[in-house]
């Protein structure tokens, strides 16, 4: 017996997590010799969560590792893709087809969704953060009030959603990247002593780490900031506050205050790093206030998902979407500029943008072919590069 309460991979890869109304489906196209007809099926959102006006689509790479070795085709939008739910009439847009034998991928419903559903909402509230952010420092803190199992998922997520580093080991290896994090309190209250702690930390940990403390565990924000200052001189990097709501008060004249005592005895240069239950709202008012770093954990990692639905809506070549569906193998178009989408039936060639009249590029793109996978699948960091490039020409709410 395992563990924990976890799949393993190898019962993903044989949809041990589907759901059993797939199961009985497929016994029964067996049983009457219909589980070979071939069907397109669309991966469509019908809206996103709190009204948000677009969503990142992320989790194509476990996607792609999902369908390797599966008799399909499957065409996908890049991952870290900025798309709306509707193209510029309303139609509901695909994110992603799968092509084949019904028979062959009927299980794969229920997990095919999971692996997009939940990494497209992380990444999505991950990227209106950093919009939030502008330019400053994000880290993600979340996975600890997450399964430890998906801490690699939720940290690649967040990044890919903007942040700049992440603070779990595991999270760190699935970005390609080192582990950023400043102290816990747990180490001032051991040490017995803020100063000694600080001290302790600046003495141990290797010297490329900055030097962040953690000023709020004993005495005022304030008064703490002024004493890591005296006593790390040049050396410290930043202060975190970590202040939990219910002490907070304003957070962000806190904020002011600790920026202008530091400014005052001469450390402009320390950076004020802030935590605690911070989301896209906190975020922005925080970094108004003078905050230049921001930890940011629950409210990215346990992130609405993005109800994402796969429906059949071609049959043997024609069209049979059910109700509420839109029927026949489509592709989408985008114009970048604008960042509106098309829908087309597939075979169409290229549309030109109906609001710059420039050109647009189709978005589904071959991801797996008759189970082989037929693209290069991108670093981490490179998805994040092409979330941030669409995010200037996207707004946080709706127009
Ligand atoms: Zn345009």
């Amino acid at each position: 017996m395992p563990l924990f309460h976890t799949s393993s991979d190898e019962e993903i890869k044989r949809a041990a997590t589907t759901d059993i109304y797939f199961i009985r489906t497929e016994e029964i196209l067996k049983a009457k010799k219909l589980d070979k007809i071939s069907v397109v099926a669309d991966v469509t959102a019908s809206g996103l969560p709190n009204n948000w006006p677009w969503g990142v689509l992320c989790g194509v790479e476990e996607e792609a590792k999902l369908f390797e070795g599966i008799p399909v085709d499957v065409y996908s939008m890049p991952e870290g893709t900025i798309f709306t739910p509707e193209d510029f009439r309303g139609f509901r847009v695909p994110v992603m087809v799968i092509e084949g034998a019904y028979g062959a991928f009927c299980l794969y419903e229920t997990p095919m969704l999971g692996l997009a559903c939940q990494a497209s909402g992380v990444a999505t509230q991950a990227a209106r953060v950093r919009k939030a952010a502008d330019e400053k420092m994000l880290l993600s803190f979340g996975i600890r009030r997450m399964h430890p199992a998906l801490s690699p998922m939720l940290d690649r997520a967040t990044y890919i959603g903007g942040f700049d580093g992440v603070s779990s080991l595991s999270g760190a290896k699935a970005i390609g990247g080192d582990p950023t994090g400043t102290m816990p309190h747990a180490l001032i209250i051991m040490l017995g002593d803020q100063v000694k702690a600080w001290k302790a930390f600046d003495q141990i940990v290797e010297k490329n780490v900055p030097r962040v403390a953690l000023v709020d565990t004993y005495f005022d924000e304030k008064i703490e900031a002024i004493m890591v200052a005296k006593a790390l001189g040049k050396r410290l990097a930043g202060v975190r506050l970590d202040t939990p709501s219910s002490r907070k008060g304003n957070f962000a004249e806190i904020v002011k205050e600790v920026r202008w005592e530091l400014d005052l005895r001469g450390f402009k240069n320390v950076k004020i790093f802030v935590s605690g239950g911070l989301n896209e709202e906190t975020v922005k008012a925080l970094s108004a206030a003078g905050a230049e770093g921001f930890g940011v954990g629950t409210s990215v990692s346990n992130a609405p998902t993005i109800d994402f639905a796969m429906d059949i809506i071609e049959k043997q070549g024609k069209p049979c979407a059910k109700r509420g569906k839109i029927g026949g193998k489509k592709q989408v178009w985008r114009c970048e500029k604008c960042m509106i989408e098309i829908l087309q039936p597939f075979r169409k060639n290229h549309v030109s943008c109906p609001k710059c009249g420039g050109k647009t590029f189709p978005m589904l793109l071959p991801l797996v072919k008759n189970g082989r996978i037929v693209t290069k699948l991108p670093k981490p960091k490179d998805i994040r590069d092409y979330v941030l490039r669409q995010l200037g020409n996207v707004q946080l709410e709706k127009c």
